[in-house]
């Protein structure tokens, strides 16, 4: 096939020349976006090749390599992972899949604004921060050039761009599969007076100790060396023409991070850990490492993330961990090792009791499997139980982000059984009518007169909403504590409980409020006789109103209004009729 020019999609081009022309100064991390890719690719084909051998070609020594050019100004940067085909190369290389790529860009604008403006430069930092993937290459590139050829085809592929709207593709040989990608770097990155000189050696080797450490294949580099020559005694021979001696060394130390001794760990490794590997923009909320031994043996390394991703609750948005058997990756989005209601977690699982040698589709189902998964959504909710109790403000950040992830997994609970309830009832927070504040229904309950028998709630699409209802009136005369829905989720939650320590969930616009305090009874009977007095005069209301209403009642919940609108005991509640109304426009 012929040499073929392409255009970059519009998104790419525009993210290519946010990249190329921002203020974004953090270009070092070019280089551990693509080791990170090449580790990548090596997982793959190390995993496929357990079934299908012949993929390797012979060539079982996974490794990435590194090779700066001080004459030409490049740098390569080679794997023997799965490599790609010509399809895959456009598909994968040419547009923007990735779903924080969208957000990134517009965090990018941001920072280039406020710094046109002459504003402080906070967004900077943050941005510092991205995982920005394989176009980060053009921060330092004038052009970049990819040949690559995927384990078990024939055909290599070449392509090339100077990033500026388009890219060529072609046909190339490539005897060794995988990946190579050339960097032609720009002309501040190359030279020994440059500050960011990416062909010099020892700059790549901290860089490679920085960012890629623990990647799990050896990043291979060679160093040279002019020396003059020594005699048996080791002494520098005088007069002696200098040689160039070549080492090859491996940079990275391998170990991955989950195997080293928590006590070993910094923060900032953590950090940087699930920024490379999970494409985390933030350091996380939370970090949670673990071993066990027992029936199953493991490690865990997840983590809550620091923001909930925008398409968290959206069918495109694909939770799970990853998980390896003896540190080999065996899958990446394993999504039946924890509960969907933690689909927000992060991280990975390593265990030497899962098979290498069943399918993806078994292993999921596996024993030793579930029993990983029920010992970590334990451990998960214990924490954030603590969290709950101790460190009540961080909690709150929690639940701001992923509450609506539990919410959503106590309505499923209609599926999933009683368990889910009970683990997370306590979990749960409300936005409550005492001083505006998020509750937990324990703290709702263990505040509850005595005289109370239920637990009142009000849905609406706002607080104002909510403290306009008449109802509401009778309620903060008595003192009685309202629990706020704003969420349609969390009254779907509600429902899904049906009570809480045996008391029961009343709406406060559904039927009667059932109040049970003496005051309330003598207002009752008051009102009853009253409806029975005026049994005449409501028939002709409803009369009046016809089919717009079910019942006109005489009702002891008003003080200053003349009228409310109040649901059915058994129908939907009003904010519900709203919701589905909205639904169907
Ligand atoms: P991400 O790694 O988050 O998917 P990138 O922009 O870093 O995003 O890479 C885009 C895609 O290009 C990868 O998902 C992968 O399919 C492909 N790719 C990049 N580098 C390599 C490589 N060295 N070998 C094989 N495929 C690669
Ligand atoms: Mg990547």
């Amino acid at each position: 096939m012929a040499k073929e020019t392409h255009e970059f999609q519009a998104e790419t081009k525009q993210l290519l020349e946010l990249m190329i022309h921002s203020i974004y100064t953090n270009h070092e991390i070019f280089l551990r976006e693509l080791i990170s890719n090449a580790s990548d690719a090596i997982d793959k084909v190390h995993f496929e090749s357990l079934t299908n051998r012949d993929l390797l070609e012979g060539d079982d020594n996974f490794e990435i390599f590194l090779e700066p050019d001080k004459d030409a100004h490049t740098l390569t940067i080679s794997d023997n992972g799965i490599g790609m085909s010509r399809e895959e190369v456009i598909e994968n290389i040419g547009t923007i899949a990735k779903s924080g790529t969208k957000a990134f860009m517009e965090q990018l604008k941001k920072a280039k604004e406020a710094s046109e403006n002459g504003e402080s430069n906070t967004d900077k930092e943050l941005i510092g921060q991205f995982g920005v993937g394989f176009y980060s290459a053009f921060m330092v590139a004038e052009k970049v050039t990819i040949e690559t050829r995927k384990a078990g085809e024939t055909q290599g592929t070449r392509w090339e761009s100077t990033g500026d709207g388009s890219y060529s593709i072609e046909e190339c040989e490539k005897e060794k599969r995988g990946t190579t990608i050339t960097i032609t770097l720009g002309k501040e990155f190359f030279g020994d007076a440059s500050e960011e000189n990416y062909t010099d050696t020892y700059k790549l080797e901290s860089l490679v100790k920085k960012y890629s450490d623990y990647v799990r294949y050896p990043i291979k580099m060679n160093f040279t060396f002019e020396e003059t020559p020594k005699d048996d005694d080791g002494k520098e021979i005088e007069g002696a023409e200098k040689v160039k001696r070549v080492e090859l060394r491996t940079l990275n130390s391998m170990q991955p991070l989950w195997t080293k001794n928590k006590s070993e760990i910094k923060d900032e490794e953590y950090d940087e850990f699930f920024k490379n590997q999970f494409h985390e923009w933030e350091k996380p909320m939370e970090v949670f490492h673990t071993h066990a031994e027992g029936s199953v043996e493991y490690t865990a390394l997840l983590a809550i993330p620091a923001h909930a991703p925008f398409n968290l609750y959206h069918t495109d948005y694909e939770p799970g961990v990853q998980l390896y058997s003896r540190h080999v990756f065996i899958m990446d989005k394993c999504k039946d090792l924890l509960p969907d209601y933690l689909r927000f977690m992060k991280g990975l699982v390593d265990s030497p009791d899962l098979s290498l040698n069943i399918s993806r589709e078994l292993l999921q189902q596996s024993r030793e499997l579930k029993t990983i998964g029920k010992a970590l959504e334990k451990n998960i909710l214990k924490a954030l139980g603590r969290k709950m109790k101790n460190k009540r403000e961080d909690y709150e950040k929690f639940w701001n982000e992923f509450g609506k992830s539990l919410k959503i997994g106590v309505y499923g609970s209609v599926y999933s059984g009683m368990d889910t309830i009970n683990n997370l009832k306590d979990l749960l927070l409300f936005m409550s009518s005492k001083e505006g504040k998020l509750v937990s229904l324990k703290e709702y309950v263990e505040r509850m007169p005595e005289s109370q028998k239920k637990i009142y709630y009000a849905t609406a699409k706002d607080k104002q909403t909510i403290e306009q209802l008449p109802q509401m009136e009778t309620l903060r005369d008595k003192g009685i504590e309202v629990l706020y829905l704003l969420d349609p989720v969390d009254e779907l939650c509600i429902e899904a409980l049906r009570e809480y320590e045996g008391k029961q969930f009343h709406s406060i616009s559904r039927g009667d409020l059932d109040l049970d305090d003496a005051e309330s009874q003598e207002v009752k009977k008051e009102t009853e006789d009253i409806q029975k007095k005026n049994d005449d005069l409501m028939k002709d209301i409803k009369e009046a109103l016809g089919e717009k209403v079910a019942d006109v009642k005489v009702s002891a919940r008003l003080k200053s209004s003349a009228v409310c609108l109040v649901a059915d005991e058994a129908g939907p509640s009003l904010s519900m009729e709203q919701t589905f109304a909205d639904m169907n426009n």
